[in-house]
């Protein structure tokens, strides 16, 4: 039974399209979310992509957010059905050498491993452990709410400041062993952003804090056991769900968004509002009447800064990975890079347009923190990386070739890998968006992480409070402030910038 006339409409069903949604039902308004998708998550969704009895996450797999977001916790999601395990480790960063740098919310086994270095990590953790409170709303929270930027001391605001006008290069320069400076700068290459950029220092900085604070849990079951608590903390304040509902147009009437158009013709209406979990180019540019937005704003769209591509490989292992590093076979998350030089090159191939030679990557081992993923002594394993979203002679001819490196570079590090590998399935950056439209061109952060596309220049000045400039119609994806991650806070601030403006 669907809703006869929502209040709200919501496209899509990602992460921040649900937080969104459930917000607003909790405050009393009829929610109606359309996904285009015969299943909801957008990209934080788990499949069994290779063998029976494996379950893969298809995209987000790792969650520092999932028990600390203030987006999230008001929806108690362990209510719904989420429940979050975590590995003794939580991110690793392992060489051939065979040193490693690590981070663990065990912060005595983080500080033994990491030798003089537990000095410069330790102020790091501490200022995290102690502040997540208040740190988490002014950084998640909408830009210009100045009352939880307040709940910062100055120190916090200091160092914050200082690491937002750094490199990741230079906040490593503080460490004396490579294995510790190379861990902030891979940690930033989850974006697009490189050692050296400059002002992106920040990204890796956070995360780093967050892995030894929050740690980088994976979610019991599947990435999708998330979208899934989500959906049933919207049905639970009555909002409603519609998969296969895709929505081509948002109807337009004296400058205020009144309805939505699906793929089929059908028209459905909103009586308050209608809030997109959709890019930002594709809001702006196909779903809405010529005339509506500013020229400025469609000239922005058209030429809006994506992020690098992402390719990424899951594996059915009859085992688990054989790490040479010892604390890599407990990690959640392994990083491969062998310095902060071989982390810069890297980056710089990608943006030269060119397939990386021996690529930087994220190493995913949900089945060492949750044994449900794969049959009794099995293990999946994840990796995934950067490259263009486009290449010469197309992704088709050169996917299985760039499998192949990125299990050398594997191999490197555990030696008999390869010899575990029951099945692989390859995601290359057209099947990325192909799985989830709003991964133009592989790209999973909503657009790039460079400091030109943050904050008030997210997804375009002015328009970075989640509202448009069409009444009645709010943008909540990841191509909004905060960006990407699984946080729920691109949902829960359009939320409130949607409850604030139609309560008026
Ligand atoms: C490989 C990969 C690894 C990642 N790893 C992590 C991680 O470990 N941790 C983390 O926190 N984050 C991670 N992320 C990022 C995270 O998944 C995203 O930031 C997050 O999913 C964004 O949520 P969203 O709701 O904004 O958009 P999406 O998740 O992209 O969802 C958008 C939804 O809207 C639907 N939609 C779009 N257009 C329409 C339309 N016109 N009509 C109807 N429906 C529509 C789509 O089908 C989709 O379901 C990763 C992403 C990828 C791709």
């Amino acid at each position: 039974m669907t809703i006869g006339d929502p209040d709200v409409v919501v496209i899509g069903a990602g992460p921040n399209g649900l937080v969104a949604a459930a917000h607003l039902a909790r405050a009393g308004l009829r929610v109606l979310v359309l996904e285009s998708k015969d299943t909801i998550g957008g990209a934080c969704a788990s499949r069994a992509l290779t063998r029976p009895g494996f379950v893969h996450d298809v995209g987000a797999g790792f969650f520092p957010f999932a028990a600390v977001s203030p987006a999230l916790s008001p929806l108690s999601l362990h209510r719904h059905g989420l429940s979050l395990a975590h590995a003794p480790i939580d991110s690793a960063h392992p060489a051939l050498d065979g040193t490693c740098g690590v981070l663990a919310r065990d912060h005595a086994r983080a500080f033994a491993l990491a030798g003089d270095d537990a000095a410069v990590w330790r102020p790091i953790v501490e200022w995290m452990a102690e502040r997540a409170h208040a740190i988490l709303p002014a950084l998640l929270g909408p830009i210009d709410d100045v009352r939880a930027k307040l709940g910062l001391d100055l120190g916090s605001i200091a160092a914050l400041t200082e690491a937002g006008l750094s490199s990741a290069r230079q906040l490593s320069a503080r460490f004396r062993a490579e294995a510790s400076r190379r861990v902030i700068p891979a940690l930033g290459l989850h974006a697009d952003v490189a050692p050296d950029d400059r002002c992106g220092g920040a990204v890796g900085l956070m995360l780093a804090a967050l892995a030894a604070t929050a740690g980088f849990p994976v979610a019991v079951g599947g990435a999708q056991a998330i979208p899934d608590a989500l959906a049933r903390a919207l049905a639970a304040s009555s909002g409603q769900l519609r998969t296969s509902a895709r929505v081509s147009k948002i109807i337009v009437r004296r400058g205020r968004a009144v309805a939505v158009a699906l793929d089929s013709g059908e028209e459905l209406p909103a009586r308050v509002a209608v809030v997109a979990d959709t890019g930002a180019p594709a809001l702006y540019l196909r779903m809405l009447p010529d005339g509506c937005v500013p020229s400025r704003l469609i000239r922005r769209m058209r030429r809006y800064p994506y992020g690098w591509g992402t390719f990424k490989v899951d594996w059915a292992l009859s085992g688990p990975v054989p790490f040479v590093s010892a604390p890599c076979r407990d990690a959640a998350v392994v990083h491969a890079g062998e310095s902060v030089d071989d982390l810069a090159r890297f980056a710089r191939e990608v943006r030269a347009g060119l397939i990386p030679n021996n690529p930087y990557l994220v190493l995913g081992q949900a089945s060492v923190a949750d044994p449900s993923r794969a049959p009794a002594g099995c293990h999946t394993l994840y990796a995934y990386t950067h490259a263009p979203s486009e290449v010469d002679g197309g992704w088709s001819t050169a996917r299985e070739r760039f499998a192949d490196a990125i299990e050398r570079r594997i191999e490197g590090l555990a030696p008999g890998f390869r010899a575990l590998v029951l099945a692989r399935a390859i995601h290359d950056p057209a099947e990325l968006e192909r799985f989830d439209e709003n991964l133009v061109g592989g790209d999973l952060g909503g657009g790039t992480a460079a400091i030109t596309n943050q904050l008030v220049f997210r997804p375009a000045f002015p328009w970075f409070r989640h509202a448009t400039p069409v009444a009645g119609l709010y943008l909540c994806s990841a191509y909004t402030h905060p960006g990407t991650g699984v946080a729920g806070a691109c949902g829960w601030n359009a939320a409130r910038a949607l409850l604030d403006r139609e309560a008026r």
